[in-house]
């Protein structure tokens, strides 16, 4: 058991699963929200998916879901959350004002040692922290939805952030099982969002030109793409498929840029196409189904995550 403290500020989907992973790594764990009734139904959340996991013998770590549970508590006041904890991860809605007011805040509080850390999706750092005396200790720290599944972590520093903090967090995310990537250089979107985006847009463009239905094109991501996408990416895999990339080159260099240049312009998600994805979509899940939908998925995250985990 540690005796480091973690504060997560913010306790809605995300602070919560930071929550159980520090704890399952043993880490002292103190949440604050400005609604406390949201704290309190984090902890019933957190217990329930402890269970649950025991259960499924998924729990991560060594501690049993008692153990981890109590490693989690509640604090009365952003200042009590923080001002002894090494490490913070924000988790507020994606708001850049507000980031900016909580971050404010939380400068005023924590040790000059400490590392500030956001879940933001796509607010860039330099724009969280600009303010802050300690600027030099802020990271983006971006989760993938869910963490416990999806583990890749998107870390990226700001301009002035310390190289340690970098340093530091690699090794932490490393530390509580997640996978982290460092991101170099400051860039809308990150890089998970910018791929998931070009997918989505590519999507959109071919089903707007009636090349392939909805149902389809998901069928090439599940059954084409994705299959080999869940545990080796797509470098890894032209590399393997021809003997090293100067071959693969050699072989697809000049059908690939004829293709990337037929990708057309990137259009607003809006209008009739909006209404045929839509249309189409509640064809495959009725909207009065989308909860028991998402318990399946999050079943087979759970039956990947076990097969990826025996690999
Ligand atoms: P959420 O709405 O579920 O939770 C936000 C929580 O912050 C709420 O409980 C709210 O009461 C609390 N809050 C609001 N103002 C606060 C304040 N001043 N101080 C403390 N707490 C405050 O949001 P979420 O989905 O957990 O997202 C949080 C962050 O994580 C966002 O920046 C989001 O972009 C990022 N993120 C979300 C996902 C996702 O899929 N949901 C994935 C990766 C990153």
């Amino acid at each position: 058991l540690k005796t480091e403290i973690v504060g997560v500020v913010g306790s809605g989907l995300i602070g919560r699963s930071w929550a159980m992973l520090f704890a399952a790594a043993g880490y002292q764990v103190r949440i604050y929200d400005t609604d406390p009734s949201r704290m309190c139904h984090a902890l019933e959340e957190i217990k329930l998916q402890l269970r649950d996991l025991d259960k499924r013998g998924l729990l991560r770590g060594e501690l049993t879901a008692d153990e981890q549970f109590s490693r989690i508590s509640t604090a009365a006041t952003l200042e009590e959350c923080v001002k002894d904890s090494f490490y913070i991860q924000e988790n507020v809605p994606e708001d850049a004002e507000l980031k900016k007011k909580v971050h404010a805040e939380l400068d005023k509080y924590i040790r000059s040692n400490s590392i500030l850390a956001s879940s933001t999706s796509a607010i860039l750092p330099s724009i969280i922290s600009e303010g802050l005396a300690h600027r030099n200790r802020f990271i983006v720290v971006h989760p993938t939805n869910p963490p416990f599944y999806a583990p890749m972590v998107e870390l990226c520093s700001a301009p002035w952030t310390d190289p340690e903090v970098m340093e530091i967090t690699r090794a932490l995310m490393k530390e509580i099982g997640q996978q982290p990537v460092t991101i170099n250089k400051e860039t809308d979107g990150f890089v998970l969002n910018r791929l998931q985006y070009a997918i989505l847009g590519e999507g959109w463009r071919l089903i707007r030109d009636n090349v392939i239905s909805v149902e389809d094109f998901d069928i090439v991501m599940k059954h084409g793409l994705g299959r080999r996408y869940a545990f080796m990416g797509p470098f890894e895999t032209a590399y393997l498929n021809s003997e090293g990339w100067k071959v693969y080159s050699e072989r697809y260099a000049d059908m690939i840029y004829r293709i990337q240049r037929s990708f057309g312009e990137p259009e607003k998600m809006v209008g009739p196409t909006l209404d045929k994805i839509q249309g189409e979509c509640e064809k495959m899940v009725p909207m009065e189904k989308l909860q028991d939908r998402r318990q399946w998925r999050d079943r087979r995250l759970t039956a990947l995550a076990k097969l990826i985990n025996d690999m």
